[in-house]
């Protein structure tokens, strides 16, 4: 590998983000229930009301972040770029609008760019959560930034 690409590690204990649509919530939160013994092992977070209502519901704690449409799915997505979450199930409504599109758009490109797995049905987050990597470290290669600021700051 050169060095456009830099190695990160996602640790045994991962850090998790939760988020469902409101229509999407009951979802969310059947299969929190559903996978609770995996989930406790690991740190979770949310958008806002996604956090609440599984803490409430299941009794996983979860740190929640701003309500989604007032900046929660932004938030998560500077979580990443930091790198404090590298683990997203994020259950988006396919049939409803919403107002913060741009936001759940920007999320998806940013854990895109980190390569960040990320499960946006239950499907896909239950083979996810079910993965051999949940149980161990992870390496994968991300972008290398600092040289990315470099090479541009240099070439302008
Ligand atoms: P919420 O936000 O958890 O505060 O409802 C989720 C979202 O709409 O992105």
């Amino acid at each position: 590998m050169n060095d456009e690409y830099m190695t990160f590690t996602i640790k045994k204990k991962k850090n998790i983000a939760l988020i469902a649509h409101d229509n999407e919530k009951a979802k969310i939160i059947q299969w929190c229930m559903d996978h609770s013994e995996v989930l406790k092992n690991h740190n979770l977070y949310g958008t806002g009301t996604t956090a609440r209502m599984i803490a409430d519901r299941t009794g996983l704690r979860v740190k929640g972040y701003n309500s989604g449409p007032l900046g929660g799915d932004q938030q998560i997505g500077a979580k990443i770029v930091e790198g404090v979450i590298d683990f997203v199930v994020f259950f988006s409504d396919p049939l409803t609008a919403q107002p913060h599109d741009p936001d759940v758009k920007a999320l998806m490109r940013i854990a895109q760019v980190y390569d960040i797995p990320m499960a946006v049905n239950r499907a896909t987050a239950d083979f996810m959560i079910t993965s051999l990597y949940m149980d161990k470290e992870y390496d994968h290669e991300v972008i290398n930034f600092k040289k990315n600021i470099k090479e541009r700051a240099e070439s302008m």
